[in-house]
């Protein structure tokens, strides 16, 4: 622990992952005999690399990126890639570790990874952006490929850096190969349905997680944090299932709309041209912005879907959340609320949905993606979405299953480690020490 003093982020999902875990290694000795504690917390390869790019003045900047390969031990690399300057190895390697589990939990044939770079992407011009990620692409090129490890889109990663690191790709190979990332555009072999597929599937995980106290999304008062790709898309869904959103968010503030969120106009600002959420409350003056996020989670909700980044509801957020009323919490984003929030929602009997198991349909749909390039074939958006809402049904019942077996029945947390983890310790096992 201590020579990972440095890495806060990576110590708190190993912190996590290993007290889930105990209750497993306590029945298989023959898991402990392999290490495979050991061996799991330690990525097969970690790469880091300089990007040196040219901004439109002409001034060469430089970032650094990151590829760290967790596990292939059920099938290649696989995650996303973030770009924001809050990136550091620590980030990358707690995203990719999580990233294995959550991998194994949609029975897809994927193994773990992530990466990204400290680049900042807001107020780039398009060209700065083409820039950055065709330098970005001609290093990362060596490490990746369709067989060996396939990135995606994640924070700051969305379909226009896709398509760039994409063509560089291709163009370094002399080769047209649909199968080397995730998240293109439909029009040249991108899935329909992936990019509702994360705050879709997260729905889809709550109201499974509902119906255990016979209720649905219907008529449910719901707080999203973020205004991004799965915010966006977990609204939408809540809304279709007749919940009112009052309010979302991004990292200048959050806006509040006691008569429910016009989605449209936050796809407008957000989606269409990238622009900043407090400008909802120009064209819809019953709304209010408020500066800074984290005061979010002060507004009275049944339903709260962290949905933006990391650490974002603490202790004390969720103490407010829970003397408000709040029935469940989703996790869209990858560990958004700290250990200790956790642990106030199981004291409060709050339903809790982690993220590994929660946010997972984004990477399942991935994977669909990916079996679409290697066939050809194109499949509708409703076919996607009802091969999506099998993938989090499975996964919400096997990680209740495994939390039953293992005794810690209702905890969805330790049940989806479990579960994520036990066909990787089983691949691991039989394919030798290695
Ligand atoms: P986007 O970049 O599309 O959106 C992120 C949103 O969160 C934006 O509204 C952004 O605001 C806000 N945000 C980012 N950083 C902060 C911060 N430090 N404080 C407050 N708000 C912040 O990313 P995604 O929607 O793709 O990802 C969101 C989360 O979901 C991440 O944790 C990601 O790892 C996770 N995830 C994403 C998947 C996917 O398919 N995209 C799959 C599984 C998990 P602003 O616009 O101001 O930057």
């Amino acid at each position: 622990q201590e020579s990972h003093a440095h890495e806060p982020e990576f110590l708190q999902a190993v912190k996590e992952i290993i007290y889930s875990l105990t209750p497993v290694f306590a029945q298989r000795p023959e898991y402990m005999k392999a290490s495979l504690l050991e061996r799991i917390v330690e990525p097969e390869r970690v790469v880091k690399f300089r990007v040196s790019w040219e901004d439109d003045t002409g001034k060469v900047q430089v970032n650094r990126g990151y590829r760290v390969q967790y596990s292939s031990a059920i099938g290649p690399y696989k995650g996303g890639l973030r770009f924001h300057p809050s990136v550091n190895e620590s980030i990358i390697k707690f995203l990719g570790f999580e990233q294995i589990f959550k991998n194994s939990l949609t029975g897809q044939p994927i193994g773990g990874a992530k990466g990204g770079s400290d680049f900042d992407p807001k107020g780039k011009s398009d060209s700065e952006i083409m820039r950055f990620c065709q330098a970005f692409m001609t290093e990362l090129h060596k490490y990746i490929g369709p067989h060996e490890d396939v990135p995606a889109g994640d924070i700051g990663v969305g379909a226009r850096e896709i398509g760039f690191l994409f063509g560089q790709y291709n163009r370094i190979k002399a080769a047209y190969l649909p199968g080397v990332i995730t998240g293109k555009l439909p029009r040249f072999g991108g899935s329909l349905g992936r990019k509702e597929a994360t705050g879709y599937g997260t729905v889809y995980f709550v109201q499974e997680m509902l119906q255990e106290i016979n209720e649905t999304f219907e008529g449910q008062t719901v707080v999203v944090s973020g205004s991004g790709n799965v915010s966006t898309y977990a609204m939408e869904k809540a809304q279709q299932l007749g919940a009112k959103v009052v309010a979302c968010s991004d990292s200048n503030g959050y806006i509040y709309d006691p008569t429910g969120i016009k989605l449209d106009t936050v796809k407008e600002i957000k989606e269409g041209r990238g622009g900043r959420i407090k400008e909802y409350v120009d064209v819809h003056p019953e709304a209010t912005f408020t500066e800074g996020c984290e005061n979010i989670w002060t507004i009275p909700c049944d339903i709260a879907l962290p949905c933006a980044t990391q650490n974002e509801i603490s202790e004390d957020a969720a103490k407010l959340l829970v003397a408000n009323g709040v029935k469940a919490v989703g996790e869209g984003a990858n560990m958004p609320n700290t250990l200790e929030a956790i642990n106030v929602y199981f004291s409060n009997n709050v339903l809790f949905a982690p993220a590994k198991a929660a946010n997972a349909g984004g990477v399942a749909v991935s994977a669909l993606e990916m079996a679409q390039n290697s066939m050809r074939l194109f499949w509708t958006f409703e076919e996607v979405d009802e091969k999506l809402h099998e993938i989090m049904k499975n996964i919400y019942r096997n990680s209740r299953e495994a939390a039953k077996e293992f005794g810690h029945e209702n905890n969805l947390l330790i049940g989806a480690n479990i579960a994520g983890f036990l066909k990787v310790a089983d691949a691991m096992i039989a394919q030798g020490v290695i």
